[in-house]
């Protein structure tokens, strides 16, 4: 299992929901913000999904009931949000296409998570690796205005682990020599997989950090947990739990987004910005070997709402047909909006299948 010369990155986007809240809506930024999910049974019934870091402060977290939430931050001037979980999944997905630009293989872990092998693209040189994490923590924020937490190791587990105790908005790196003393004295709960359960169990044996765990015997560890986990337990204790990156579905689309020259609503204007991405989304699916019989526009307004409009034809999309397509829905969503000014503007092409030569040769007539 053991893979040598392979660098991970993963990304935490930090309180993702509460986050995208703050940016649709800056004067909420210095307040306690708590996303919520409500039952609609009582007018408080729910749980938080979640929380910005004022509202953590006060011992808000996911996971708890609203009730308790409310009781915590009372006498603040907390605001309490529905979640609106369409939005947050258009964020992410585009997200995950940033991502995408920097890695050969990227394993969306979550809506808010992400694993990206970058070993080609750095080698084994982490400062190398360190400028390709800052990079892309500039291009998430210049583009999607989200900050985010990246972790960069030798796999999957001891970067997950470096981006939780590097958040918010910070970058780790463990290079692999310093695997071993970076998770030595972490509590054994930072151990994906390791929940209260196991947390309290491997207290009564005298395992409170990482590097205990990674020093139980494999008796003892069976005895707790199936073959499987305590097999996994012993490796990622101990750093060397290789398993790959590895997509887990097929990709559903490809965007480019690019941040205009000045705010604009000229469509032509847009137009003319938007031809070096629209190459690069045709060179993308052309690479992919796929067609896409679906188009969308993505639009970030001056005070960054994003805005997405899309339309699936019935055939597949040659470059006049997507240029076309493209330019229709940002003449009507401009028209729809007369205030409307465009920061940034992007391309996305979705309903992706397997392209007959035919197909992919009509992308550069
Ligand atoms: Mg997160």
């Amino acid at each position: 299992m053991k893979r040598k010369g392979q660098v991970v990155a993963h990304i935490d986007l930090d309180y993702f929901f509460a986050q995208i809240e703050e940016l649709r809506n800056p004067g909420i930024a210095d307040k306690p913000v708590v996303v919520c999910v409500y039952s609609g049974r009582t007018e408080d019934s729910g749980v938080v999904s979640s929380a910005n870091y004022i509202a953590r402060r006060y011992g808000v977290k996911a996971g708890i009931p609203i009730v308790r939430a409310k009781a915590l931050l009372k006498g603040t001037d907390a605001v309490f949000l529905p979640m609106r979980r369409d939005e947050y999944a258009q964020i992410s997905e585009q997200v995950m296409e940033i991502l995408r630009e920097f890695a050969d293989v990227v394993e969306v872990e979550s809506i808010d998570e992400a694993s990206l092998d970058i070993s080609s693209r750095v080698g084994d040189d982490y400062s190398k690796a360190m400028e390709l994490g800052s990079e892309i923590k500039r291009r998430i924020r210049e583009l999607l205005g989200l900050k985010c937490t990246i972790g960069i190791a030798c796999n999957k587990v001891v970067a997950k682990i470096a981006a939780d105790v590097a958040k918010p908005d910070g970058l780790r790196i463990v290079k692999p020599e310093e695997t071993s003393s970076f998770l030595a004295e972490l509590p054994v709960e930072k151990l994906p997989g390791v929940g209260e359960k196991l947390r309290t169990k491997l207290a009564e044996l005298g395992v409170k950090t990482i590097g205990d765990l990674a020093q139980l015997s494999m008796d003892k560890l069976h005895q707790l947990v199936g073959e499987k986990t305590a097999t996994y337990l012993k490796l990622a204790a101990r750093g060397e739990y290789y398993e790959p990156v590895a997509e887990r579905r097929e990709r559903k689309q490809i965007s480019r987004i690019i941040t205009l020259k000045q705010n604009t609503r000229d469509v032509e204007e847009i137009m003319r910005q938007l031809s070096t991405p629209i190459n690069d989304v045709l060179t993308k699916a052309e690479s992919m070997g796929v067609s896409f019989s679906g188009v969308g526009i993505i639009a970030i307004s001056t005070n960054l709402r994003i805005i997405t409009r899309s339309k699936t034809l019935n055939e597949p999309v040659d470059r006049q047909l997507l240029m076309d397509t493209v330019r229709h829905l940002f003449n009507a969503l401009l028209n729809e909006q007369p205030s409307l000014m465009l920061r940034r503007a992007g391309v996305r092409l979705f309903d992706l299948k397997p392209a007959s030569r035919q197909t992919s040769l009509t992308f550069f007539q």
